[in-house]
């Protein structure tokens, strides 16, 4: 099959790690007989160059005619840049809330798996960490408290705000969907957070959710109330497979996940709409201060591109292979300087994309 990607390097380390993916998409098209098409987008600071705006029309147009888009990171230093003496909405981070918004990209999900050669990164204990953990987090993106009404003003004298969270069935169902399909490609379990004690918000999502599981006989659902889950993740994160949650609380778990990973160069993300259309991208920023240098670790964005192998084109067993390619390099002792730890043979970016590339079988 032909695939078209639009890459959007952006800033920063951004086009070291996406020329690594796409070297590692490359070599994974020439193993399994696909072809690979990329279409190079302007976003962020490097668009702000050009073009004086974050993201262009036809840079839009452009993702929004690929297949899926493969992003790096935008952003510079933001306390010493140009890019930063101008309205919020004309900065290189209004880039990604706006490619987000015109692809109606509604459903967030971030893998955190522990590797156990990086084990010793993970800030939990050894009993806790077990034989590791392989989750997900699927987020709502586009509803709930951050897209509510808000308002701040006087109320009989006293300052006071309100910000509103609201779902609909339909949003509900949407991202619910989501959830069930992509844990059929995994251990076919979903746990759905909510705050059902209390929000009304809450007690549609579970019924709503409940409702779509009929359509799933065979993944298993639970529910567990978000403080819950907050504590589970630290205290059994190996319970989980899929964790299905609204926006905030989705915000705060996937923060707390990454963060039992313990490396950041390690950790990618997909944004979905409700085709299989998606933005594939690392978790990480666009890190100026290390940026040109040839030392960025590219395993986020590479495991991002196995993700748009996976969940937009339904090419498992590639996934897999690029999956595999990176296990066997880190087994094998190769780091990037992020992860380094004494004993291991320390590379650069580049060479991380070779070694990963020429294990893909
Ligand atoms: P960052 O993630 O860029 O960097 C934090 C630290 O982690 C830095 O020390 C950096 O060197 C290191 N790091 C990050 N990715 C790495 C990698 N792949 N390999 C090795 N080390 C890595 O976060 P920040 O410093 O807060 O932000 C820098 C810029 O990135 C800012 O302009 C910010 O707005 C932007 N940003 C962009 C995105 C995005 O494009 N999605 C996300 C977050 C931050």
């Amino acid at each position: 099959m032909n695939y078209h990607i639009a890459t959007i390097p952006g800033d920063g380390i951004g086009p070291e790690i996406v020329r690594e993916a796409c070297k590692v998409l490359d070599q994974t098209g020439k193993v399994f007989g696909h072809t690979f098409q990329y279409t190079e987008v302007l976003m962020g600071g490097c668009s702000i160059d050009a073009y004086g705006v974050p993201l262009t029309e036809e840079a839009l147009e452009t993702a929004k005619k690929s297949d899926s888009v493969l992003l790096g990171a935008v952003g510079g230093n933001v306390g010493n840049s140009r890019w930063y003496d101008v309205a919020p909405n004309l900065r290189p981070e209004a880039g990604l809330l706006a490619i987000r918004k015109g692809l109606n990209l509604f459903a967030n999900i971030r893998p955190a798996y522990l590797y156990q050669e990086l084990a010793a990164a993970c800030p939990l204990k050894k009993e806790i960490i077990g034989e590791g953990f392989d989750l997900v987090i699927m987020r709502e993106l586009t509803g709930g408290l951050y897209f509510g009404e808000r308002w701040t003003k006087e109320v009989d004298g006293v300052m006071t705000a309100v910000d509103t969270l609201t779902y609909n069935e339909n949003e509900i169902r949407r991202i619910a969907v989501k959830a069930f399909d992509i844990a059929m490609k995994r251990k076919k379990h979903v746990t759905s957070v909510d705050k059902a004690n209390v929000l009304d918000s809450s007690r549609l999502w579970r019924k709503v959710v409940e409702e779509v599981a009929k359509d799933y006989p065979e993944v298993t659902l639970t529910h567990m109330l978000v403080d819950n889950c907050a504590m589970q993740l630290v205290m059994n994160p190996g319970q989980f497979d899929v964790i299905l949650t609204e926006n905030m609380f989705g915000d705060i778990l996937s923060d707390e996940a990454s963060m039992i990973t313990g490396s950041i160069g390690m950790l990618s993300s997909a944004s979905m709409n409700e085709s299989k259309f998606g933005l594939y991208e690392p978790s990480h920023g666009s890190a100026p201060d290390i940026a040109g240098m040839d030392v960025a670790n590219p395993i986020a964005t590479i495991l991002s591109a196995a993700m748009m192998l996976r969940y937009s084109f339904d090419l498992d067993q590639e996934a897999s292979a690029i999956e595999k390619a990176v296990q066997q390099v880190l087994t094998e002792g190769y780091r990037t300087a992020d992860i380094y730890s004494p004993g291991c043979e320390k590379v650069g970016c580049s060479r991380m994309g070779d070694l990963i590339a020429e294990r893909i079988r």
